[in-house]
């Protein structure tokens, strides 16, 4: 058996409005991604941590995803980015905060669980790591797109909370057919995340970001810290995406790997730990699969990208049903 369950963020507050114009291209490198990676994770070319790693590498290329390039801008003008990587089998964890230029912050996370000590690096010390191994190097011209130029700006004149745009692809189509324009939210989205079961019952889980539009110089979230955003362990792996300081301040991606333990009910579980991170102001969702081959993609936003690959078998959403 082999599936992988994959993240491109959760946001937004209110009913399902319907897909934006920029929506169709989210699902196309979605299913490309399942495709890809799946069938290499099926057929045992690759093994859990690595289809986790090469899913999110192809979600960070999407520049309509934040992370990688199409990461959302900071107060400062610049992106900062955070990535984590655990692997269930042997608890093996990497970690790269407030990257600034490299093209696949996730890849510098498995090298350094690779590398095997320390799990975290953080700012210049974590680029010149990723750049040292061979990571593609990048400008910060290279990462920033219209979009998120544009969301920035927005965010700017309207002094907005931290991640208040993320989700309004407006600020480029002002005449969004069969969509209301949407007052701000101050939820994050775009995140990106990927977990995976491989053909020897191994798991692994993966996280990327570029954060919150507009969030303050030095802040880090839950997506590079292990037990928050990302955990793996031999009975679960889970990848978050939310207002970052409620998973923080829950160890979401932990407690709902002890909950399943204690309980073996995932669908529980998994709602268990978003009804406790709501209530911190970090509505938003996850994924997880377990070891047993099951596989939840719960959130309480108003939409999250997500998609599965389960022996061949595909599925991908946006609001609350899949395609
Ligand atoms: N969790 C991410 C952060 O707080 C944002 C997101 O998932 O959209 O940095």
């Amino acid at each position: 058996m082999a599936i992988l369950v994959i993240h491109g963020g959760a946001g937004g507050d209110g009913p399902w409005l319907g897909k934006t114009p920029l929506d169709p291209g989210r699902i196309a490198c979605m299913e490309r991604v399942l495709k890809v990676v799946g069938a290499k994770l099926e057929s045992g070319e690759i093994d859990c941590l690595e289809a986790a790693t090469l899913a999110v590498e192809l979600l960070e290329d999407e520049p309509l995803f934040n992370a990688g390039q199409g990461s959302v801008i900071g107060e400062d003008g610049s992106i900062t980015m955070d990535a984590s990587i655990m692997r269930g089998s042997d608890k093996a964890a990497g970690s790269v905060i407030n990257v600034k230029k490299l093209r696949h912050p996730i890849r510098a996370a498995n090298l350094i669980l690779h590398q095997g000590w320390p799990v975290m690096l953080n700012s210049s010390a974590a680029d010149d790591f990723g750049v040292k191994c061979g990571i593609e190097e990048v400008s910060q011209d290279w990462l920033k797109t219209e979009l998120r130029q544009g969301q920035w700006e927005q965010w700017k004149r309207n002094k907005a909370n931290p991640g208040a745009t993320d989700e309004d692809d407006s600020v480029l189509d002002h005449d969004l057919e069969g969509r209301v324009a949407t007052e701000f939210s101050d939820e994050g989205m775009g995140t990106v995340g990927a977990v995976a079961l491989d053909i020897t019952g191994n798991l692994a889980a993966a996280t990327s970001t570029g954060g919150m539009t507009g969030k303050p110089v030095g802040r880090v979230g839950d997506t590079p810290i292990i037990g928050a955003g990302t955990w793996a362990d031999d009975t679960i792996a889970v990848s978050c995406t939310g207002v970052g300081e409620a998973y923080i301040r829950t160890c979401a991606a932990h407690t709902l790997a002890t909950n399943y333990q204690a309980t073996d009910d995932l669908t529980h579980s998994a709602d268990k730990i978003l009804n406790e991170v709501a209530p911190l102001g970090g509505r938003g969702g996850l994924i997880a699969v377990t070891a047993s081959g099951e596989f939840a993609m719960p959130f309480q936003t108003r939409l999250m990208y997500r998609g599965y690959w389960k022996n061949g078998e595909m599925g991908i959403g946006i609001g609350p049903k899949l395609e």
